[in-house]
């Protein structure tokens, strides 16, 4: 069988290696005589893990001991509700980005606990850019500036950081750890790790200590950063075998280099596609140039009712889960750290080779 490649946009591809290495382990962690799945979250093993994934996490991404690291659960989607719950702090409004369907998300859950200013939006094309920050209305009273750094549906990614008086909070679920991250620009940074970290249950957040411990009343005690913070992510248990496979996905990628080195592959592997893409009349894809997602890629076939004999062909060549977004048709190709350049190689030698059967 030829090796498969798996374009999904999440749950997502994971390292090889580090699938082998947790296949190895499954039945007896490190001579324990348990699973991972069978500790608990208490002892030192598992301790040992938690802690081993914090610290590496810390070092690829250069974390300041000033913010905190919660290994949470509830999806990103619950961080929609998180940050406005815990970072209004005695103000009633904050400023939102609409840069496609998972800004729109955000904006919506806010809107159930402070007036959103949606300060730009790029609704108007269909959310195919970033507004430029020079036409931002940021609101002087927000309590905080939120985005999303890379629109996992619509495949566009801000490749600047926006400048902000008070503290910016980014959903980084589809582009967190791509690249080189720095920290200090952030008031909180939140991913749910079935993207580009590891497998589904986890949510992380990382969040600047101030911010912390002032809650809207009500505000339920699993929701609250503070009690996380003050139990090391431990005030009940916490998702312990997707903190084990991404903390490995953590020394894997530490192994590759670090995010530099990450940053460079993957600007290696959307080009290959980019460049293909811009070729050629037989595909197209919709986004601004300067705004492309190295991540997320959406492209449409000029006739659409090849659209099924492509899936199937290329299914048929080891490439999965290459169908678009219901909601924007065509293809995706998501290619997230997980993902090898040879992945990518391949799927531009077919659509060629796709292409030139069907001119
Ligand atoms: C997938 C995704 C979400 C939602 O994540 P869940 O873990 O399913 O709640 C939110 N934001 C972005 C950018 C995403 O890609």
């Amino acid at each position: 069988m030829s090796t498969i490649y798996n374009f999904s946009a999440g749950p997502a591809v994971l390292p090889k290696e580090v699938l082998q290495q947790a296949r190895d382990e499954m039945l007896d962690w490190h001579g324990s005589g348990m699973s991972v799945m069978e500790m608990s979250h208490r002892g030192k093993e598992f301790m040992s893990i938690a802690e081993k994934t914090e610290n590496d996490l810390r070092e690829l991404a250069d974390i300041p001991q000033n913010y905190k690291i919660l290994f949470l659960q509830g999806g990103a989607s619950s961080q929609f509700a998180m940050v406005p719950m815990n970072l209004l702090r005695g103000k009633t409004t904050a400023d939102y980005i609409n840069t496609g369907q998972w800004s729109t998300k955000a904006i919506e859950e806010a809107g159930r606990y402070c007036t959103v200013n949606v300060a730009a939006s790029s609704q108007d094309k269909h959310f195919t850019y970033i507004p430029p920050q020079n036409e931002w209305r940021l609101n002087p009273q927000a309590a905080y500036v939120h985005y999303t750094s890379n629109e996992t549906i619509g495949g566009v990614e801000f490749h600047w950081i926006p400048d902000t008086d008070v503290p910016l909070v980014a959903d980084m679920s589809s582009d967190i750890l791509s690249r080189p991250l720095d920290v200090t620009r952030y008031g909180l940074i939140y991913a749910g790790a079935q993207k580009n970290l590891g497998p589904a249950g986890l949510t992380l957040v990382i969040v600047r200590e101030d911010l912390l411990g002032e809650p809207l009343p009500a505000t339920p005690t699993l929701y609250d950063y503070q009690i996380h913070a003050q139990n090391d992510s431990m005030y009940n248990t916490p998702p312990t075998y997707a903190m084990y496979i991404t903390g490995l996905v953590f020394a894997w990628l530490k192994k590759q280099g670090g995010l530099a080195a990450m940053e460079t592959i993957n600007n290696t592997k959307a080009n290959l596609l980019y460049d293909y893409l811009d070729s050629t009349d037989f595909y197209h894809c919709p986004v601004a140039r300067t705004d492309r997602s190295r991540m997320n890629i959406p492209f449409t076939l000029k006739n659409s009712t090849l659209d099924v004999e492509f899936l199937k062909q290329a299914q048929q060549n080891g490439l999965l889960q290459l169908k678009g977004h219901r909601s924007v048709g065509g293809m995706r190709a998501s290619i997230y750290n997980a993902m090898p350049l040879e992945g990518v190689a391949k799927l531009v030698a077919f659509m060629k080779e796709f292409a030139s059967r069907h001119a």
